[in-house]
């Protein structure tokens, strides 16, 4: 494949308008490309085991963090791939193609469960970036903040991941383990999110603070899960709590102890500070450790009441 040019390959001037002269005006350098827009799964994971270059998806994380210079490595433009645009329900699971855009994940009807995840997939930057950014663009860049990760880890997600020589898969939970650090190795494109189908009839919320209502980078956001049982109890309740922590986690222990309570008597007064000691949040130009713990927890106690009402 990188012997011969591919008819997709672009010279991509604008991403490399700061190379030397020399060096723009040649696609393969030093007999690598650049850039490389494949069109298939297959090409694409086979381009990234021969080059090792950097994948490209939306672009709305990665050129931001670029700011003023040029990629360091080639870079494979993974957008072209149709694979891995789109929702696909199957018996056991609700599949989510890693180039899924924000956009598509508001405009799919999807169960009830899904709500929270749309709620946050319309807290995400404006309707720009809600065009152009994708899921596994969100989970790749791990961001403390990345607004999707905790309805994904309420709903169980998985993720799966494919290279030239082969796939795996993986708990969503195991997949991010640090601020912009994951499990991800060289080579492998997240090529979808997989949601099993268990509990799609349970109510579901997503709430965000940030220093003003929109285009905002989250203080703390919440996402909850309740699924009720005929007695009005709660038979399964997720909590998951995001920027109060360098990856955003379950509150297992409040999981717990919702677990049979009747939803009439209003599930948020049942959240103690004690509920939310796993959390280890920082203080940053947003807020101090000890703001967002307090806001973490009004607004896990109005995510639960809001559940609640509406299971
Ligand atoms: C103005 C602005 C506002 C924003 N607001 C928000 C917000 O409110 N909330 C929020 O959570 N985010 C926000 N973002 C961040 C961003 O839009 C999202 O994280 C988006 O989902 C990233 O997707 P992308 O396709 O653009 O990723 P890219 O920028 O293309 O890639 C991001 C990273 O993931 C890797 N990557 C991408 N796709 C894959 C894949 N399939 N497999 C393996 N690695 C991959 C890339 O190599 C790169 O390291 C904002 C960004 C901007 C510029």
């Amino acid at each position: 494949m990188l012997g011969k040019r591919p008819a997709s390959l672009y010279k991509a001037r604008r991403l490399y308008k700061n190379c030397l002269p020399a060096e723009r005006s040649r696609p393969y350098l030093r007999g690598h490309f650049l850039y490389f827009r494949p069109n298939t799964l297959t090409e694409a994971v086979r381009a990234l085991a021969a080059s090792g270059g950097q994948i490209l998806a939306g672009g709305t994380d990665f050129f931001p963090l670029l700011v003023d210079r040029p990629p360091s490595e080639c870079v494979v433009d993974i957008s072209g791939l149709r694979e891995l645009k789109g929702v696909i329900r199957d018996p056991q699971y609700i599949r989510i193609g890693g180039l899924t855009t924000w956009s598509e994940i508001i405009k799919t009807p999807l169960p009830r469960c899904f709500d929270a995840l749309k709620l946050a997939a319309r807290e995400i930057g404006g309707i720009q970036i809600q065009n152009r950014g994708t899921v596994a663009g969100n989970l790749c860049n791990a961001s403390p903040a990345a607004d999707s990760v905790p309805p994904l880890l309420a709903l169980d997600a998985e993720v799966e991941l494919v290279s030239h020589s082969g796939s795996r898969r993986m708990p969503l939970v195991d997949f991010i383990v640090g601020n912009r650090k994951t499990q991800r190795r060289p080579g492998e494109i997240l090529s979808q999110v997989l949601i099993p189908r268990t509990i799609e009839n349970a109510a579901s919320t997503f709430l965000k603070l940030g220093a003003r209502r929109y285009l905002v980078i989250s203080i703390a956001m919440v996402a909850v899960v309740i699924e009720i049982d005929s007695a009005r109890r709660v038979r399964q309740a997720r909590v998951s709590v995001g920027s109060c922590s360098a990856v955003a986690r379950r509150l297992v222990e409040l999981e717990r102890d919702l677990i049979g309570a009747p939803i009439t008597s209003g599930l948020g007064s049942l959240v103690t500070a004690a509920h939310l000691n796993d959390l280890s949040p920082i203080s940053d130009v947003r807020a101090t450790a000890t703001y967002r713990r307090d806001a973490a927890l009004n607004l896990v106690g109005r995510a639960l009441d809001s559940c609640g009402g509406n299971a």
